[in-house]
């Protein structure tokens, strides 16, 4: 690890040595790095989104981590870092879900793109689980002991949304109204969504759901629903016998009949779990990762929220 990390603190030096002291005023409060537009640099799927869908066609947004990628794993190259230095802003979700970040933020030195935490100014639930401790995270010294999994939230994505557009604004006030207009925009189709799910799942006869990794307890709190994942807060990790064999009795005794697994995890656990009780599994997406076929298609973020909500209805709805 330090290895890798001093590895990275030299590149990330030549960068500034090679970019010169008089090169910092393209970026700042102008907003305009090249071609004068707005450049932000976001790691995974939601933060891509919220932002785009702030900045629409204003400025150049990128998304770091590939959608095929289990973004909980996945760590930059020198080369990301240098991406990140040379953009205007950076936007992340939690230091909890991109664990790399403090570190490559104090890599950078002073020179380079603000870094915007999304979730910053949210309550983060603690990772209940207790295996947090008995697994470590093949060889990664990954924290994960807080709950990253905000977004998955339509109430605290919209706050997400309000964060990431104080900064946008802040970086690129020429375009303020527009910005404000577009997130303003946004944020009505996501408070629908919030309304479509509180008058949906206010009729649930159930409210116990098994999920593969521990992704949904913000949505959980949010709509009085009780979530039990197979893994812990990190889709990697394997449940140990105790912890199958107390699902086991878990589901048996809400009479659980779907166990949810998600697209860019494997779902063996989920089917061996689910064939031991006799129930089906299910696709409850966790965003972490939406496939390019997707994306093609315009599928989005509000899509999702809404064929997870019908995979809810098809377990938490039937008595
Ligand atoms: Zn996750």
């Amino acid at each position: 690890m330090f290895k890798k990390w001093s590895g990275i603190i030299v590149i990330a030096a030549c960068f500034l040595i090679a970019a010169g002291c008089g090169n910092s005023s393209t970026k700042g409060s102008s907003g305009s790095s090249k071609n004068g537009k707005l450049h932000v640099v976001t790691t995974f799927y939601p933060m891509y989104e919220f932002t785009k869908q702030i900045v629409k066609d204003k400025g150049d947004v990128d998304m770091l981590i590939p959608s095929s990628v289990e973004p909980h794993d996945w760590e930059p190259t020198p080369k990301d870092i240098a991406g990140i230095q040379n953009a205007d802003l950076f936007v992340y979700n939690s230091e909890y879900m991109e664990t790399w970040v403090p570190s490559a933020e104090k890599s950078m030195g002073s020179d380079h793109a603000k870094f915007v935490k999304a979730s910053k100014g949210i309550d983060l639930l603690e990772g209940s689980d207790e295996e947090e401790e008995e697994h470590d995270h093949g060889g990664h010294d990954h924290s994960h002991s807080m709950d990253p999994h905000v977004w998955l939230s339509p109430v605290l994505a919209q706050k997400e949304v309000k964060t990431i557009t104080a900064q946008i604004v802040k970086q690129d006030p020429k375009n303020k109204a527009y910005y404000e207009k577009n997130s303003k925009e946004y944020i009505a189709k996501l408070q629908d969504l919030d309304k479509l799910y509180r008058t949906t799942l206010n009729k649930a006869a159930k409210k116990e759901l098994i999920t593969q990794h521990a992704a949904f307890s913000y949505l959980a709190k949010e709509y009085g629903l009780k979530q039990v994942a197979i893994a812990g807060l990190s889709p990697e990790e394997e449940p140990s016998p105790a912890k199958l064999a107390e699902l086991k009795t878990f589901a048996k005794k809400h009479d659980v009949k779907i166990i949810y697994f998600e697209e860019v995890a494997s779902p063996k656990v989920a089917d061996t779990l689910a064939g031991e009780i006799g129930a089906k599994t299910e696709v409850l997406n966790t965003l972490e990762g939406l496939s390019q076929k997707e994306r093609d298609k315009g599928i989005g973020y509000i899509d999702i929220m809404e064929k997870n909500l019908d995979a809810l209805k098809d377990s938490l709805l039937v008595k």
